[in-house]
């Protein structure tokens, strides 16, 4: 039995349970499917109850007829399937998401494509115990694969947390195109595939927009994705800069494949607040800065954390970009919201004495598709900024003091 407050957020269609919401906490095994009904005991939805770092369950209907079986599955492909067509018919562009949880209606799983492989990310131990049946219905509407991977992105001991479940291995590197730029894709490495696809159309962006004659500084670079589509795009040189020693050779190989020579470009394996220092004290300046930080991160000297950290962050970036000059700044940090980003944005250029313009913001791109009614889902926030020349801040205060 729901509260009174969980039952009206489900009736609008709000998907996520939390524990809070019942009226008694239940008490039932991971996976389990259950019928939630109101105060009045009347049929709010059908749920399976999973602990993940989101809550504690998704709602998959709030239609009593619907049951739960191979065939609702199915439908959800399908459909999922239809909201990506254009995709499938673009040759530029061979990765992309073809379901997102929540976003397509059954929160808890992700599907991504790459180039005739799938790679489906399971984010509970509950939804992982419906998989027999979520793949037979996967299966059953995508007949036609090279191979399907799975990634366990929850606690666990038993299995690998990357594996091969169907098919055939995919070559390493796996090549995929996004809007005709190469990358070398791992499916079977980790967690991470080299590549998130959730950054597209800031990559196009960068590359038609801003890239041209300039140069650019990428930094939490991972393997250089930025970085290629910005030297594609013109860019006079590239700055690249991760802790990780993997970002050095899978950088490399990134440019190498696009035809680019890695040794006109500049990686760096190294803490980016210890480059920051390195490039004040040689003041250097760069025309373009890209910043897309993990949520969280944990090095020796120092953790990072966005929704603390970001505003001090952008200090240092604006230090280090050209009047003038761009900041393509991004978060994927669920908790941080729009309005607390723009938050940062203005602490981090008024502390900097710095005056700016928004030019472009992008969230998700359509094949990462969102509930509307469940905002945490649309996670992006990309905020392409112009730092103005300090006279005009100072113009600009004038003009406010009158
Ligand atoms: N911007 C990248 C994705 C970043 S993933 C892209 O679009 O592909 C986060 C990256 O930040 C990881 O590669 C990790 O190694 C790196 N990282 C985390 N903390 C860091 C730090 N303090 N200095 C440099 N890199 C860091």
């Amino acid at each position: 039995m729901l509260k009174r407050r969980a039952t009206e957020r489900a009736r609008n269609g709000y998907p996520l349970l939390v524990l809070e919401d019942f009226v008694k906490e239940p008490k039932v095994a991971e996976g389990t499917l259950v019928e939630c009904i109101d105060e009045q005991r009347k049929f709010v939805a059908i749920a399976y109850l999973a602990k993940q770092n989101k809550g504690d369950g998704w709602i998959l209907t709030t239609q009593p007829s619907v049951k739960i079986d191979q065939s609702f599955f199915e439908n959800l492909f399908q459909e999922a399937i239809d909201h990506r067509s254009i995709f499938k018919l673009n040759e530029q562009t061979t990765a992309y998401r073809i379901f997102n949880g929540e976003g397509d209606g059954l929160g808890g799983i992700t599907i991504d494509f790459y180039a005739d492989y799938y790679v489906i990310s399971w984010y509970s131990q509950g939804i992982y115990k419906h998989r027999d049946k979520i793949l037979a219905a996967f299966e059953a509407v995508v007949p036609d694969y090279q191979g399907i991977y799975e990634k366990l992105r929850f606690e666990t001991k038993a299995i690998p947390a990357t594996d091969l479940i169907a098919g055939n291995p995919a070559p390493e590197p796996l090549v995929i195109k996004e809007n005709g730029i190469k990358y070398a894709t791992y499916l079977n490495d980790g967690l991470m595939t080299g590549i998130f696809l959730d950054q597209r159309d800031v990559r196009q962006s960068l590359l038609e927009n801003y890239a041209m004659g300039k140069s650019v500084l990428n930094t939490f670079s991972y393997t250089g994705a930025f970085s290629v589509a910005a030297a594609l795009g013109g860019a006079t040189e590239t700055t690249s800069v991760d802790l990780a020693k993997r970002s050095l050779p899978k950088t490399i190989e990134q440019f190498e494949l696009n035809g680019l020579d890695p040794t006109n470009q500049t990686i760096r394996v190294m803490d980016v607040f210890d480059y920051f220092k390195y490039a004040l004290r040689h003041h250097l300046l760069f025309d373009v800065v890209v910043v897309d930080p993990p949520s969280f991160a944990r090095s020796k000297k120092r953790t990072f954390s966005a929704a603390k950290d970001y505003s001090l962050l952008l200090e240092d970036i604006i230090q280090l970009t050209a009047p003038n000059g761009i900041i393509i700044a991004s978060t994927n940090a669920a908790n941080v919201t729009t309005k607390k980003f723009e938050g940062f944005i203005e602490e981090a250029f008024n502390n900097q004495q710095t005056a700016y313009t928004i030019e472009e913001k992008y969230t998700l791109p359509d094949d990462f598709k969102i509930n509307p009614a469940f905002s945490q889902g649309d996670y992006l926030k990309v905020y392409v900024i112009r730092k103005k020349k300090n006279s005009q801040m100072k113009e600009l205060k004038k003009v406010r003091n009158k």
